[in-house]
């Protein structure tokens, strides 16, 4: 089995340090007028919210830009990360869950955890760090320019976890097998598109209710948080 853990509002919060990150490098490069306004992003590929945050603050969209953008907001994340005002959370049942991934493929049950998140690899494993979670642990991933930039979406990103798993074990894994792990209905969408179970959780801007109607695919269970970790581990691995 393939459980894959998105990250922002799945495992941790970072008080909005990506967004602030965002908006400040955008400022120091195009001037005090860039704004993020009320651009979604929540289950959103930062692939695609950057240009569309560009393009809204009359930046263009260009490749030079585009680098030169990413560098410093990564470079921001890592200052605010570090910066001990900004608060930092594990949500809850996460470091159980995660434990008992560990001790369940300690006995040689065929359990891998990976991450399918929007983020960037780099900035998504700095959030990870900076609320104590070794990236490391986490055996393949899917990131935001793993889609097909620029008409991809977090629907691409399943297949490219599977492959990669496929190429670090050797074993190819079903989407049957393959479970996803996230807070918004993109998460959902993603998973269930691909043949995938959805485990969706109720701890980031969308409601139970909310991710219980996603359309034209609901989630195979929703939860408001993974704090009973006796029920998610029975629903997952019985
Ligand atoms: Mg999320």
């Amino acid at each position: 089995m393939l459980i894959l853990f998105d990250i922002d509002a799945t495992m941790v919060l970072t008080s909005r340090s990506g967004l602030w990150a965002m908006e400040r490098a955008g400022q120091e490069l195009f001037g005090p007028g860039f704004a993020i306004g009320d651009i979604e992003f929540a289950g959103r590929l930062d692939t695609l919210i950057i240009p569309e945050i560009f393009q809204r603050c009359g930046v263009a969209v260009t490749e030079a830009n585009l680098r030169s953008y990413r560098g410093l907001y990564s470079l921001r994340l890592g200052e605010r990360l570090a910066d001990a005002a900004v608060t930092r959370t594990v949500l809850p049942g996460i470091a159980a869950l995660l434990a008992e991934i560990d001790a369940r493929a300690q006995r040689g049950e065929d359990v891998t955890a990976g991450l399918l998140t929007g983020n960037f690899e780099s900035t998504g494993r700095a959030k990870l760090a900076a609320c104590g979670i070794d990236h490391a642990r986490f055996a393949v991933g899917a990131f935001a320019d793993d889609a097909f930039y620029p008409h991809g979406s977090r629907d691409d990103l399943p297949p490219v976890a599977m492959e990669r798993y496929r190429v670090r074990t050797g074993r190819a894994i079903e989407p049957a097998r393959t479970v996803i792990i996230g807070d918004s209905p993109f998460d959902v969408r993603c998973a269930k598109v691909n043949g995938c179970r959805s485990l969706a959780v109720a701890t980031g801007v969308h409601t139970l209710e909310q991710l219980r109607a996603c359309t034209p695919h609901a989630p195979d269970l929703a939860l408001a948080d993974l704090a009973d970790t006796a029920a998610v581990s029975r629903w997952l691995f019985g």
